[in-house]
């Protein structure tokens, strides 16, 4: 790809000439230094997760061309920001920040409209500004990974846990603020968060909770890691998954080191959905369950070897049922349905009393097996599990990605309760619209208690314009079935973002008009990631912007 020319040249933001925008790239050049203003004039190179692009998204789902930005800006200091942000509102520019921009499955560090400047925080602003052992708890920039933080307690030595999602390589701050989340007790990463600085959409600087509060002689609020809200609005909630203002820094609580125990708990027909569920509530509700436990379909099991579903399957369409339960046969899970993934934590004797109300309570459901990571093969998936659930950052998850060839991926997450009732809808929506747009279905459920969020992981061929459409046909129909059964999603692709955005409507489109008024009230020129969640600035509302 890397000789492949662009079919078109500088993607240019809306209602902005060639002039204009010269102007504007020489005046932030002035600004913030020419080296760290750069054109996207060259050919895209999709990459891969580790060396990913911050030009356009890498798991396109329409042209690659299609979802660019026409510069990339790299600020190194919350000023440096502030002067970005009032440059882009005295040259009428769309700027989108992005932490690290491995949002994969969620448009990656591409911008809603095309010809944005997207600016890039982590590559420069990527201090770990504190690690307060005390009160564990960290203040970080965007660029901090979780790779990096893990590395910084260890080096340290610190009796201390981080929460990482499936892949390590995303910022944690970026995490947070799509309101991502990991597998440990504190996998709601939003709600470990504690405090904030935001960049607003007219260059102002705002601290949430107690960093309102100035500390003694200028220092920061000693409270700050500590209390979530402050006095007045609890106002951190408007600043994730929104376009009201770009986060510099924030803070997390951490955990403190515990023991573990990783376990695998099979169960072999299809039809126990909805007992598994029933079984898992209250477990969840009691908070027996330890941490945010997944539950997969079994056909994951053949996709997470990292094998091709061509070693699997030689046809193009879903693998069989019969076909994954002959191989599932001959591997360690055994011919089964469902597999849980869950950790314990605490000491030995507490951890032992856990699984054994675990155990009884799932050995209901018939010809349900209990694993240990013991009894499985030393490369069995279960083992990056049982770090990750430690706060150990891993990247086996990119092996979902040898699935087929070229492939990207799309996540659908609805959120259901956690009751049979519910969770049998949303799945049985998800069974029959795959086979309709020959999709394999990869369903895994994050327990959190009385919720679940149901992700469906849709991998697809990236060089094939077809399979790409069916993707995308496949997404608007899921969002639309669910919705049409009460059921919405926690997070979505930049490209479904209006229609998830549309489908929360109660009262005449309550939210989204309350939504909209923050919006013009705080970024009245439209400049802070137009479009971004399914938020339009008064400037593009009825412009057709909205798909
Ligand atoms: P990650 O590297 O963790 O995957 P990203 O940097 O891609 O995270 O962030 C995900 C999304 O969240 C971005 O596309 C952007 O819309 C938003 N975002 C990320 N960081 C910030 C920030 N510091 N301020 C405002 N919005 C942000």
């Amino acid at each position: 790809p890397e000789s492949v020319p662009r079919r078109r040249q500088v993607r240019l933001p809306p209602d902005t000439t060639q002039d204009a925008f010269d102007t504007a790239i020489a005046t932030l050049r002035r600004d913030i230094g020419a080296e760290n203003v750069v054109l996207n004039d060259r050919p895209l190179v999709d990459g891969w997760y580790l060396e990913h692009p911050n030009t356009h998204d890498a798991f396109h789902v329409v042209d690659q061309e299609d979802l660019v930005c026409s510069a990339v800006a790299y600020p190194g200091s919350t000023s440096e920001v502030q002067s970005v942000v009032k440059w882009a509102n005295e040259c009428a520019i769309p700027i989108y920040p992005i932490s690290m921009g491995r949002n994969v499955g969620y448009g990656g560090s591409a911008p809603r409209v095309p010809g944005s400047v997207v600016i890039d925080l982590g590559k420069r602003m990527h201090k770990i500004i504190n690690i307060d052992v005390e009160n564990a708890s960290c203040v970080v920039e965007p660029g901090v990974s979780y790779f990096a933080l893990y590395e910084e307690i260890q080096k340290r030595n610190l009796p201390l846990w981080i929460d990482t999602p499936d892949l390590g390589g995303g910022s944690v701050l970026g995490n947070a603020i799509d309101r991502g989340v990991g597998y440990t007790p504190m996998g709601d990463h939003f709600a470990n968060h504690c405090g904030m600085e935001v960049v607003l959409p007219n260059g102002e600087l705002l601290r949430t909770g107690m960093g309102a509060l100035p500390g003694k002689d200028g220092s920061d609020n000693p409270t700050w890691q500590s209390f979530q809200p402050s006095y007045g609005p609890y106002s951190d909630g408007i600043f994730s998954q929104s376009n009201f203002g770009i986060v510099t820094s924030m803070g997390f609580w951490l955990m403190h080191e515990t023991g573990h125990q990783s376990y695998m708990i099979t169960f072999p027909r299809d039809e126990d959905f909805p007992a598994i569920v029933e079984a898992i509530r209250p477990l969840a509700q009691k908070r027996i369950l330890g941490n945010i436990p997944q539950l997969r379909h079994v056909a994951q099991e053949l996709n997470v070897t990292g094998l091709p579903k061509s070693h699997w399957y030689s046809g193009s369409s879903p693998i069989p049922r019969d076909i994954i339960r002959q191989h599932a046969a001959r591997m360690p899970c055994g011919d089964c349905s469902w597999v849980f993934y869950g950790t314990q934590y605490g000491d030995p004797t507490g951890i032992k009393s856990q699984l054994d109300i675990i155990k009884s309570e799932f050995a209901k459901i018939k010809g349900s097996k209990f694993f240990l990571p013991k009894d499985l093969p030393v490369d069995h998936y279960i083992h990056s599990r049982a770090l990750v659930c430690s706060g150990v950052p891993v990247l086996r998850e990119i092996d979902w990605l040898n699935w087929k060839p070229n492939a990207a991926h799309l996540f659908f997450s609805p959120i259901t309760p956690t009751r049979a009732e519910d969770a049998q809808v949303v799945h049985e929506i998800n069974v029959r619209l795959h086979k309709k747009y020959g999709f394999d279905l990869f369903p895994t459920l994050c327990v959190a208690g009385r919720e679940m969020h149901y992700i469906a992981n849709i991998i697809y061929d990236r060089a094939s314009e077809d399979e790409k459409r069916s993707a995308a046909g496949l997404m608007r129909e899921l969002i639309a079935a669910s919705a049409n059964e009460g059921y919405g999603e926690y997070r979505t692709h930049i490209l479904f973002a209006d229609q998830v955005a549309g489908t929360y409507k109660w009262n005449n489109n309550a939210l989204m008009r309350f939504n909209e008024t923050i919006k013009d009230a705080l970024d009245p020129n439209g400049i802070l990631a137009p479009g971004r969640n399914g938020i339009w600035p008064r400037k593009y509302r009825g412009k057709g912007w909205e798909i």
